[in-house]
């Protein structure tokens, strides 16, 4: 299993999948499938998102135990400052460290649903900086990868801001940036442009979605105040009655998409699954990846 930092210095390309876990028996078994496909492309990682507020302490853990255990696949966990104090943290960052996860997606989390604004419990952190700082000074060998965000987190005043905020995980101690998803590719680039400005030399990995579904994109991309080209849209409208023709017209943009930013020196992508394998499958297979030496 390899922490961040080999990866990206082993890997021309990395390639990495982010799944969710489910809260059924069901949704479980689709996933465990749905693993066995995305296992056998050989991502440098699979990543395990932790749920909002908390929800899923335990079952993040399980399932990167697992991923690493039934798939022999690399994992990372993600994991929030949501509701824990620094002692739970640093808790759950021994499991998580006794399980022999070597990666982390160090995030601060939202609000949970019906407050506007995050508030750090006492004796807690109240941005991803400090959990990276923790996680960097207790477990030293640990890989970090955090956030960023190409048209903004949401609530910061403006780019410029948020970019500094960005540098502070950084330098401390984060090892890889993974964007937002975004659908217009021209702010991954500015973004990460301004970023090499203000010396974030860290390779940022584009976030990518695809679109299986226009109506769930519609939500995600609302909810996550995301740019969304018009004609794009305009194509998923007229074939809204059609969900098989939504799915092609998501993987042929996706395709379009990722290889433009893989001309353009991406140094990865970080493929939002959504626990489904089939729209990356169809991706990678139409995509020119650079070998792998
Ligand atoms: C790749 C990826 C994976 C994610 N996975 C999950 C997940 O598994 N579970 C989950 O709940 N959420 C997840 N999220 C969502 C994330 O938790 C939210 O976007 C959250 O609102 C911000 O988290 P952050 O780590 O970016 O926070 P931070 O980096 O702390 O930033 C939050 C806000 O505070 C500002 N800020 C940051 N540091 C400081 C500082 N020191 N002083 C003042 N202002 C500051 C920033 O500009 C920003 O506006 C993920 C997001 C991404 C992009």
């Amino acid at each position: 299993m390899r922490c961040l930092q080999d990866v990206f210095a082993a890997t021309p390309f990395v390639v990495s999948f982010e799944i969710f876990p489910p809260k059924t028996e069901q949704g479980d078994e689709s996933l465990f499938a749905n693993l066995d496909r995305l296992a056998a492309r050989s991502p440098a990682f699979i990543s395990c998102t932790y749920g909002a507020g908390g929800s899923t302490r335990a079952r993040t853990l399980e399932l990167c135990r697992l991923i690493q255990t039934r798939w022999s696949q690399t994992a990372t966990a993600h994991f929030t400052c949501v509701g824990s104090t620094r002692d739970e943290l640093l808790e759950w960052l021994s499991q998580a460290h006794e399980a022999g996860i070597g990666n982390i997606m160090a995030l601060r989390g939202d609000p949970p649903s019906g407050e506007t604004t995050f508030q750090k419990v006492q004796g807690g952190l109240g941005y991803a900086n400090e959990l990276v700082a923790l996680i960097r000074e207790q477990f030293p060998e640990m890989g970090i990868g955090v956030a960023g965000y190409p048209e903004k987190h949401p609530e910061a005043e403006s780019e410029q801001v948020d970019l500094a905020n960005l540098k502070r995980k950084v330098d401390s101690g984060a090892n890889a940036v993974f964007t937002q998803l975004f659908y217009v590719n021209d702010h991954y680039f500015r973004f990460r442009d301004r970023a090499r400005g203000l010396g974030i030399e860290k390779p940022i990995v584009p976030g990518i979605m695809p679109i299986t579904e226009f109506s769930r994109i519609q939500r995600i991309v609302s909810m996550c105040k995301t740019d969304f080209p018009n004609d794009l849209a305009a194509k998923l409208e007229a074939a809204q009655d059609d969900r098989e023709a939504q799915f092609e017209i998501g993987v042929d943009y996706a395709v379009q998409q990722c290889q433009q930013l893989i001309d353009q020196g991406a140094p990865g992508i970080h493929f939002y699954v959504l626990n489904k394998s089939e729209a990356c499958e169809r991706i990678l297979d139409g995509l020119q990846i650079p070998a792998t030496s």
